[in-house]
């Protein structure tokens, strides 16, 4: 993605600067999926990206997910999810720690990139629930997470990976998996430069094979 404006993703940075008032700014961190292309569709309106989020609300994987949720004691609230208008180009979709998850309308062109933000983003939430001292700002924490919303969203599925222009060859899935969450963790202004991928590497093997709740990467 572009330099651009990092004003979303930096939404965090707010999360530390306890701005001159003295009181503490509540964390804010987020974690953004990336696209890793432009849209040459211009995405969807509001409406129909409203339709299509109940829509995927509906899918057995999310529904899988949200049932999940409530198990773990975070009962999942539809309301906690936004049709956005995401201004950073190549975003898709965000969680937002306590806030819930935004859906990149004008980024997204199908029902099925509507699905795969909704699972991905739900790992997340599902993540910081089930973490008790989950901490966005740990990179080794974001990383495991975005490893795990990757694998198990299936963003890197061999036939969205075909879509995007990467070929596919042996132990791609992982490649992809790891690229993606890379990306994802280098926009995390607490883990920028070689902290990223260091986190990356640090909790690979752990955090690729914790599938949970699920058995196997659906
Ligand atoms: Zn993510």
């Amino acid at each position: 993605m572009a330099g651009g404006t990092a004003e979303e993703e930096s939404a965090a940075a707010t999360a530390s600067a306890s701005a001159g008032g003295g009181c503490e700014v509540p964390i804010r961190l987020d974690a953004s999926t990336v696209t890793e292309k432009e849209n040459p569709n211009g995405g969807m309106n509001q409406k129909e990206c409203m339709e299509r989020i109940a829509k995927g609300l509906k899918h057995p994987t999310v529904k899988f997910l949200r049932e999940h949720m409530e198990k773990a004691g975070c009962p999942f609230w539809v309301k906690l999810i936004l049709a956005a208008d995401c201004k950073t180009q190549g975003v898709a979709g965000r969680y937002t720690s306590r806030h819930g998850i935004s859906v990149c309308c004008n980024n997204l062109t199908y029902q099925d990139e509507v699905n795969q933000v909704l699972i991905h983003e739900l790992v997340h939430a599902y993540d910081d629930c089930r973490v008790k001292n989950m901490d966005w700002k740990n990179c080794a924490h974001h990383a495991c997470s975005e490893i795990r919303a990757n694998h198990l969203s299936g963003d890197c599925h061999y036939k969205r990976e075909l879509l995007r222009g990467f070929m596919k060859i042996r132990g791609h899935e992982q490649d992809c998996v790891k690229r993606r969450a890379l990306k994802s963790v280098e926009n995390n202004p607490y883990c920028s430069g070689a902290a990223a991928k260091d986190a990356i590497e640090s909790v690979w093997d752990i955090c690729y094979d914790d599938t949970y709740p699920f058995d196997r990467a659906p």
